[in-house]
């Protein structure tokens, strides 16, 4: 098993960008990101969203401030955060009225870790210019850096019919894909040299460039990590719902992660109607654990039965374990130093079941069918105990929770 192993891929070189106390880009690890959908307006149920994917494990939250009353609520979110011991940094949405917003609220500026900018929804003909730059004096004023975050599906327009007009006086004009991707690329890029013009450092700048198709957006940000060096926030915009969202945001973000190209994540999924949002805080830490890019939680391997098992025990025993490390890992993580590392075997039968149990950390190999009703376990390597019985899942539980006991030193501060 090496799921757990952190590997090291080279990251492409890009400057170090302070969110808050995290930091994005340079040599920081590549940072979660989620946002919510709550009403940003309504302080309690924006308040325990974030609370939510912050326990989860988002390290960067983004909120949408698109009214007067929710510019004014974001500093009494941040309050209401910092009454449930919640540090997480916020991260401000603003479209269309945001130079408005931020100008009539500076609280609102304040309360922020960063302001988010999409040049393509600033305004439009001489104004959008004008307006952009009264971002970015308030993002210098007040100390924020930014993200110039593009997204295809609200491209800068006037951009764009340049792009298409200069195209068309090429020899060669490019296609329609390419000339998407060149204008998603163009607009970044071009706003960032702005910024920088207005005032704004280098490092106060994170860049994307969202599309919702998995090629393009590989070939926009290989673009973009080739002709800059900001930071590169990435993510898959409307990825969609359930295991298709995760199977495209993983197969954009995983090709790009592996060469290098992105600081921080977010997986856009589309939750089920009352789904829980913290799904794609942890899909986008499997993605990170599941390349050796990062651990967060130990991650149990499991066979996907077959034949041999016509029980549905070990797919019981499987799912019980993964949910308590998961339910554990909070109290764990703050008592124990490196118990993320662990991991975790559950297998259906004797084929394969001692083989994978003996490169995990503990692993159980529950009886096939015809075999003995017997479940040996191994721990790091060497056979302990074996199980039977019809309490295997709890004396499983408690070979874990002696295994971190023993195993992971107790933090110095805890
Ligand atoms: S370990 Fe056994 S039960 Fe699991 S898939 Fe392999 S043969 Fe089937």
């Amino acid at each position: 098993m090496s799921t757990q192993s952190t590997v090291s891929i080279a990251r492409r070189a890009s400057r170090l960008a302070m969110v808050g106390t995290v930091g994005v880009g340079g040599t920081a690890p590549i940072v979660i990101q989620s946002m919510t959908n709550t009403d940003t307006e309504d302080v309690f149920a924006t308040s325990m969203q974030v609370a939510q994917l912050a326990r989860a494990g988002s390290e960067l939250v983004r909120i949408t401030v698109n009214t007067r009353e929710a510019a004014a609520a974001v500093p009494k979110i941040r309050d209401r955060l910092a009454q449930m011991n919640v540090d997480v940094p916020l991260i401000g949405d603003f479209h269309f009225n945001g130079h408005k917003l931020l100008t009539e609220h500076p609280a609102c500026a304040e309360a922020l870790a960063k302001l988010r900018i999409n040049p393509g929804n600033v305004g439009k003909g001489a104004r959008r210019d004008e307006q952009f730059a009264q971002l970015i004096e308030i993002a210098c004023k007040f100390d924020k850096p930014i993200r110039i975050g593009v997204n295809w599906g609200s491209l800068d327009q006037a951009l764009l019919a340049r792009i298409m007009d200069e195209n068309a006086k090429r020899a060669e004009p490019k296609d329609a894909t390419e000339i998407m991707r060149e204008a998603m690329v163009t607009s970044a890029l071009e706003s960032a040299a702005q910024a920088e013009q207005v005032g704004l450092a280098g490092n106060r700048i994170v860049l994307s460039c969202k599309v919702s198709g998995v090629q393009d957006l590989i070939a926009i940000y290989r673009e973009l990590a080739a002709r800059c060096d900001y930071p590169l926030h990435l993510g898959l915009t409307e990825a969609g719902m359930g295991s298709k969202g995760i199977v495209a945001s993983t197969a954009a973000l995983g090709v790009l992660l592996q060469q290098g190209i992105g600081d921080t994540i977010r997986v856009s999924l589309t939750p089920e109607p009352n789904g829980d949002r913290t799904r794609e805080v942890i899909v986008a830490q499997e993605i990170l654990q599941t390349m050796g890019l990062r651990a967060f939680t130990p991650l149990v391997a499991a066979c996907p039965g077959c034949g041999r098992t016509t029980s549905t025990v070990f797919q019981e025993l499987a799912q019980d374990i993964q949910s308590y490390v998961r339910e554990r890992m909070p109290e764990w993580r703050l008592a124990r130093v490196g118990v993320e590392n662990m991991t975790l075997a559950v297998m259906g039968c004797v084929v394969n079941g001692p083989g994978e149990s003996k490169h995990a950390s503990i692993g159980i190999s529950l009886p096939g069918t015809g075999e003995a009703p017997v479940a040996p376990v191994y721990v790091d390597g060497e056979r302990v105990i074996t199980l039977r019985g019809d309490n295997i899942a709890a004396e499983f539980r408690q070979i874990v929770d002696d295994y971190v006991a023993r195993t992971y030193p107790e933090r110095a501060s805890h």
